[in-house]
């Protein structure tokens, strides 16, 4: 009977990740196991993620409807002449950051989706094309491993050693891109159910083990994706908690009123414009802006790498960038450091 059929993979080899995932339930497909990061490389991802949150703040404008109305979520943003800080919206609060292997920022950008008038100007998407520019042009970012072949002979290496920062979970497009682009790993610091663990799916079903015994590794083409949880940042569960209580409420304490109309739009990009996710990334700011080297568990940690900075470089690195982003920078364009 052809309806009885079970279908199969359209795989080439039995050993493809896909194939042996076939029969798995989808929570074991949508699940990565924890990352296993040393306290000295989650200190290392903390340094960038709060460098991220404090772009965030920097370029936080909440008028996700326009500057006039009511937001009753966002009292603590409204002016004395009764408008609401921020201007222009360009886009959503969502920003991403990437990192090379031997830990200089590369470059940041936030989604545009209002100002292109579209729902695809993510951050990491546009983040990662414009890193592809500009590693044809200048050249001294380690974005490759030092095992990888000649440039000349593959963009599907380039951003191997990159590390990408995201304040929000990764969509099907970006999760896309990266996986093209074949960046290693991308931290998130916020969940987006919207997502439907895309980005764990697709790093399930690309992963395989290379190598054996005490040298056994998981290599993916899509990048590994890291919950903030993961490396012990306390901004990642507070912002899931809060979208959650803003998502609950929203009902009967609407997102924005104008002209008698209701927004009670539960939105994550509505939520992003409240006072309760300012004030996350202005703590964050704030905790960044008081980071010294003196601070760190492990200001000399290094990862094994060649040319890799240490901790205490790196901090530097992001203090330099941040000064640059928020000062001479503009949201969303090529940084000159
Ligand atoms: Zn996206």
């Amino acid at each position: 009977m052809p309806g009885d059929e079970v279908p199969k993979p359209y795989v080439l080899s039995k050993n493809a990740p896909i194939a042996k995932k076939w029969e798995s339930p989808l929570r074991e497909v949508a699940t990565v196991p924890p990352l296993e990061a040393t306290a000295q490389e989650k200190e290392r991802h903390r340094i960038y993620s709060l460098l991220l949150l404090s772009l965030m703040r920097r370029y936080f404008n909440g008028n996700r409807n326009g500057p006039r109305g009511v937001y009753p979520w966002r009292t603590g943003q409204r002016e004395d002449d009764g408008r609401y800080a921020g201007g222009d919206y360009l886009g959503h609060n969502i920003g991403a950051l990437a990192v090379d292997g031997s830990g200089d920022v590369i470059d940041f950008d936030f989604n545009h989706n209002q100002i292109f008038n579209s729902s695809a100007e993510h951050a990491e998407a546009r983040l990662i094309r414009r890193v592809f520019s500009l590693t044809q042009i200048y050249d001294d970012w380690q974005t490759r491993k030092p095992t990888d072949p000649p440039r000349s002979k593959g963009y599907s290496t380039i951003l191997s050693d990159v590390t990408v920062y995201t304040s929000l979970e990764s969509c099907a497009q970006c999760s896309g891109v990266m996986a093209l682009g074949q960046v290693g790993q991308v931290v998130y610091l916020q969940r987006d159910p919207g997502t439907y663990h895309i980005g764990n799916i697709m790093w399930n079903l690309t992963a395989r083990e290379a190598g054996g015994g005490e040298k056994a590794q998981i290599k993916a083409t899509a990048p590994r994706p890291i919950p903030g949880s993961e490396i012990d940042l306390p901004y990642f569960d507070e912002l899931n908690e809060l979208y959650r209580a803003y998502y609950q409420a929203v009902r009967t304490k609407p997102f924005h009123e104008w002209k008698g109309k209701k927004d009670k739009t539960g939105a994550l990009t509505a939520f992003l414009c409240t006072d309760d996710a300012l004030g996350v990334f202005e703590r964050a700011r704030k905790e960044f802006a008081g980071l010294t080297k003196a601070k760190l568990t492990y200001p000399k940690y290094r990862p094994k790498k060649p040319g890799a900075k240490t901790n205490q470089e790196v901090l530097a690195v992001a203090e330099r960038f941040l000064q640059y982003a928020a000062e001479v920078g503009r949201r969303g364009t090529p940084h000159n450091l």
